[in-house]
């Protein structure tokens, strides 16, 4: 005999990649009854339900798709967290489950919090997994297998309602961990947050350095074309991988997560600075210390099993 699913009708608000994988992955793992779908853009609407199985129901209506629902999930881009739950708000029914997919906790548990009304229980989540894909056709069921899930529950928040989120990220596969809003967007500035704004830069400044060779070599006569993607083995493919992830979501990430990435920012601007200076001064010790040490880093990553089955662009993981 199978057991009967954790929930009654999941709602998925926001049906691009991570909203699709969740669709897929609740369903693979029988978590659901009945999987709606809402997204604000018809054309993802239209594409999403061009993906075979992957909601039961789709709405152009947010309301329609919260009806009923027992775990609603919102997988917009973080800037859109307020409005979806002040869209939702008059139709959830007390008992409900709210949560996020956001990769930023604080600005979006006090977006989400604003528009709760009692009875609701709001617990926001953050699986740490991805892709550098966008949209509907994006998602796949094992996304989350594997890799942690990051709850931040508020301190008043229900204890049977945090279990029953945990019950069903563990039931997708994931490492469940619990943590407060603003410890998790300290952690994420220092492991993702950065090191995406450090592929967007190296990215821009390489295409400008392009741009300035090809002009060159014109004048020169001399046809040279494209070197930077050309010779882009040379460690600066995974940056243009990780550079391709979605604007609009790492606009939003920016902006709600400012200080603890400026914060970051700072501390990596001096270390740089630090390295600079070992380069100017022939200081080779200090440059095979600091690859010493990073080295062993890495073979902490692989030992924690986060070396990545998959490409994740969030933390710049190269995957296979
Ligand atoms: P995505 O593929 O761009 O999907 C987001 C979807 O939400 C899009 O279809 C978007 O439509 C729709 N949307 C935007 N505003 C909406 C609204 N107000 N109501 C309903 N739908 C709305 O992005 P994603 O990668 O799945 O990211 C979703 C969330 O997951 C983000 O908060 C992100 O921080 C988090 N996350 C992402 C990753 C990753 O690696 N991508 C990993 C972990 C967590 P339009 O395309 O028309 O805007």
């Amino acid at each position: 005999m199978t057991a009967e699913p954790a929930f009654e009708r999941i709602a998925i608000i926001g049906m691009g990649l991570i909203g699709s994988s969740l669709a897929h992955a609740a369903r693979a793992n029988g978590l659901a009854k009945h999987i709606a779908g809402h997204d604000s853009d018809p054309e993802i609407r239209t594409r999403a339900e061009a993906v075979a199985g992957l909601t039961d129901s789709l709405h152009a209506d947010l309301a329609d798709a919260v009806d009923g629902a027992d775990l609603v999930i919102a997988a917009t881009p973080v800037g859109a967290c307020g409005d979806v739950a002040k869209a939702m708000r008059d139709h959830l029914a007390p008992g409900t489950i709210v949560t996020d997919v956001g990769s930023v906790k604080g600005a979006v548990l006090k977006a989400m919090q604003l528009h709760m009304p009692y009875g609701v229980h709001l617990v926001p989540g953050h699986p740490v997994a991805g892709t550098e894909h966008s949209g509907p056709e994006a998602g796949f069921a094992d996304l989350f297998r594997d890799r942690f899930a990051i709850l931040t529950p508020p301190a008043d928040a229900d204890a049977a309602a945090v279990a029953r989120l945990v019950a069903f990220w563990e039931g997708l596969g994931s490492n469940v961990e619990l943590m407060d809003a603003e410890h998790h967007d300290r952690v994420l500035a220092i492991t993702s947050h950065l090191p995406h704004l450090i592929a967007y830069t190296i990215v821009e400044t390489a295409s400008e350095l392009e741009n300035e060779l090809e002009a060159k070599s014109r004048d020169d006569d001399v046809v040279t074309t494209r070197e930077v993607i050309k010779y882009s083995a040379g460690g600066f493919r995974d940056f243009t991988r990780i550079a391709a992830s979605d604007p609009t979501m790492w606009r939003d990430v920016f902006l709600l997560n400012k200080d603890a990435v400026l914060e970051m920012l700072g501390r990596f601007s001096e270390d740089l600075t630090a390295l600079q200076r070992a380069i100017r001064h022939d200081d080779g010790d200090a440059l095979f210390d600091l690859f010493t040490r990073t080295r062993a880093i890495r073979r902490g990553v692989i030992e924690a099993g986060q070396a990545g089955r998959f490409q994740y662009t969030e933390n710049g993981e190269t995957g296979d």
